[in-house]
């Protein structure tokens, strides 16, 4: 694989499960000169990198005065401009509601070369981590990654295009639940869908709820679940699994402290 210096690569790092980065992703964080890293991302990934690597935590945290979009293009550029190979790590897929977008026009705009690695969205990793498939054969023909939380910006969401989509995977939803799901529901959506919340999913901190959604706000305050949460609508939410086998799974190849327990890594 060929990595370049004076780079900036916006990696995926997964959402959650540090051994759900990409391959890919994995080598470039051991490689890189500087990591500017999000809250959101697995922490345990940074045990990967060099100890010589300059490290810059770059988190946002929903409700606060966040970091402004300018300072962060302007750290990746600088660095880049420097020679550095510089990976931005960023929670799950960088391209979804990552601003990963407006990272790459600001380092394209600087003449900065800048590669995306994509990573495994917490949109698809967190309804399939209790097992509910997006598609599913009759059930789910289409789903949609929807906000939940559009801070006002651009125009209102359209709930009847929304509502007639045969799987909401709504993102960024966990303060404006109850409303979400009462526009949905005025919008002309069954009120007896199922529906599914999943909080800090392909983690240790697994947390599951299920209903209705008509019964899935109030559910979800009952249950005290808190960001980062992933919210499905739809007939393939009645297919989640009630045990949380599926996060205990987690084999943390990606941390070095195993990496011996294994003799073709050693
Ligand atoms: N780029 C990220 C999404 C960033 S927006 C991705 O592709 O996953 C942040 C939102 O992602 C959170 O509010 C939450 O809705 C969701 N999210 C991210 N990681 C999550 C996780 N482990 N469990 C549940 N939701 C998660």
């Amino acid at each position: 694989m060929e990595m370049s210096t004076g780079t900036v690569y916006l990696v995926g790092a997964g959402p959650g499960d540090p051994d759900l980065i990409t391959v890919k992703g994995l080598e470039l964080l051991r490689r890189a000169g500087v990591v500017v890293y999000d809250r959101l991302i697995p922490r345990e990934l940074l045990l990967q990198c060099r100890r010589t690597a300059e490290l810059i935590h770059m988190g946002k945290k929903p409700g606060r005065p966040s970091i402004a979009q300018e300072q962060i293009n302007r750290i990746l550029i600088d660095r880049a401009l420097q020679g550095k190979l510089v990976v931005r790590l960023k929670g799950g897929d960088p391209f979804v509601f990552g601003r990963g977008g407006e990272e790459q026009q600001a380092c394209q705009k600087a003449g900065v070369h800048c590669i995306v690695v994509p990573g495994v969205s917490s949109a698809l990793a967190a309804p399939a981590s209790v097992g509910i498939p997006v598609t599913y054969r009759q059930k789910s023909r289409h789903f949609v990654v929807v906000t939940g939380h559009s801070n006002g910006e651009g125009d209102p969401l359209d709930y009847s295009a929304l509502a007639s989509i045969d799987t909401i995977v709504i993102l960024m939803g966990r303060s404006k639940l109850v409303e979400f799901c009462e526009s949905l529901m005025i919008a002309g959506k069954d009120p007896a869908t199922p529906a599914a919340c999943v909080e800090w999913a392909t983690t240790q901190k697994q947390k599951l709820t299920t209903g209705s959604l008509r019964s899935i706000a109030a559910l979800v305050e009952q249950d005290k679940l808190q960001p980062p949460v992933v919210t499905i609508v739809g007939e393939v939410a009645a297919l989640a699994a009630t045990s949380d086998s599926f996060a205990r799974e987690c084999w943390q190849l990606a941390d070095p402290a195993h990496r011996g327990d294994h003799p073709w890594l050693s």
